[in-house]
């Protein structure tokens, strides 16, 4: 059990359900261990308790065990609000139902599960105290439910798979849409004072590895040495820098290769790119009193060249001299459920967070009529370079 924040490169597995569904004897039966405390008295899981483990095929993942849902209680209510965090921090989502109380009592209505069928797996747990019969109507109702017989060593091993199945399609990738010919890219990686001590921030690893996995060739190299490697190498597909280097990469570069950053590729991978991209376009039209949502998917401490809380407030600033802002700044999990307070919101990277809830809060966005864009869009607009970066992704349809 450890309340620390999870890093979002490992995937988040939720056990969401009703008290008392079996949600914690689940988790002990997945990493076969008693982390978890069971007993049959509703509500004994009364905050999200998480746990590591790895599964064959995908690598580590965090389970979250949360708070049951139908709580009535003033704590379960407040409970409820920490499950529903959990659950929009979700890369999978396991519904676990008490198969005797839907059997017996309590008949459950398909509109009443999360929409996402690829993002769940129902597992109907209590199943010895159903008949054989029972079993296969159950079955037949819920066909790609998973009925839990914890006397039967293959129930867990099914569910372990299925889980495996459904994270490895789970989201699209950093390169999806960029044609890479030669196979080659580099990775513009400044060592600053903002970069972690000892290693590499997660798009950084996240793009590396998948580097490897698609067999491409990485030339990884600190703005300095760039020059050197443009002035040597013709077969270079894709620049990838950080958005903060992007002047410095861009005049090196002088066009010669396709540059984008990692925001960019995350506002693709994880977002939409052309609904930020209108976003970008809607700054021209700030009403001259102005209300910025900034939003951070993680918290981290803030120095004075933070680029969420400073450098961008600063530019926009100097972008639009004539208009008075005002800036609210969201960290972590949470997004406000009225934005309509506000004339545009400006999103983080997101590399904390799974594919599924930028989605959502850019549907937020949309519905509320709000402009939303990404910081590294902002950059890229903001030093006169959005064309160019990009650029790589003008053949492909998506803007
Ligand atoms: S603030 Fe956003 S982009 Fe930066 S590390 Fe956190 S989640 Fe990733």
């Amino acid at each position: 059990m450890s309340s620390s924040p999870i890093p979002a490169l490992i995937p988040n597995i939720v056990l969401m359900g009703h008290v008392n569904a079996g949600k914690s004897t689940l988790l002990n039966a997945l990493i076969g261990q008693e982390v978890a405390i069971t007993s049959p008295i509703a509500g004994t899981t009364t905050d999200t308790v998480h746990k590591r483990m790895e599964i064959i095929g995908v690598g580590a993942v965090n389970l979250l065990d949360t708070a049951g849902l139908g709580d009535t209680t003033s704590l379960g209510v407040q409970r409820l609000q920490k499950t529903l965090q959990s659950i929009n921090q979700a890369h999978l989502l396991l519904y676990v139902l008490d198969a005797s109380c839907w059997y017996l009592h309590r008949p459950l209505k398909q509109s009443a599960l999360p929409a996402d069928a690829t993002r769940r797996i129902m597992v109907f747990t209590h199943i010895d105290q159903l008949t054989v019969d029972q079993r296969v109507a159950l079955q037949q109702n819920f066909p790609d439910a998973l009925l839990m017989d914890y006397q039967d060593p293959q129930s867990i091993d099914a569910l372990l798979r299925r889980i495996a199945h459904r994270l490895q399609r789970e989201e699209k990738l950093l390169l999806d849409g960029i044609a890479l010919p030669h196979r080659h890219i580099v990775h513009v990686i400044p060592i600053d004072s903002e970069a972690p001590k000892g290693r590499l921030i997660m798009p950084q690893m996240q793009l590396l590895r998948e580097a490897l996995d698609r067999h491409l060739r990485s030339t990884v190299v600190q703005v300095e040495e760039l020059q050197t490697l443009l002035d040597h190498d013709p077969t270079i597909d894709l620049i990838i820098t950080d958005s903060q280097a992007f002047a410095q990469v861009s005049a090196i570069n002088q066009q010669r290769y396709p540059l984008t950053s990692y925001s960019i590729l995350q506002a693709n991978q994880k977002g939409d790119l052309a609904f930020f991209l209108q976003g970008v376009q809607a700054l021209a039209t700030l009403p001259p009193q102005s209300n910025i949502l900034m939003m951070e998917s993680c918290t981290h401490n803030v120095n004075h060249e933070d680029i969420g809380r400073v450098k961008i407030p600063k530019l926009l600033q100097k972008q639009f001299p004539h208009i008075t802002f005002h800036f609210d700044f969201v960290m972590g999990a949470h997004m406000p459920d009225n934005l309509q307070q506000y004339d545009a919101i400006i999103h983080c990277g997101s590399c904390m967070l799974p594919a599924k809830t930028m989605h959502h809060r850019m549907d937020q966005a949309r519905r509320q009529q709000v402009p939303m864009l990404n910081y590294g869009l902002f950059l890229a607009y903001a030093m006169g370079i959005l064309e160019e970066a990009t650029a790589v992704y003008r053949s492909a349809p998506l803007i």
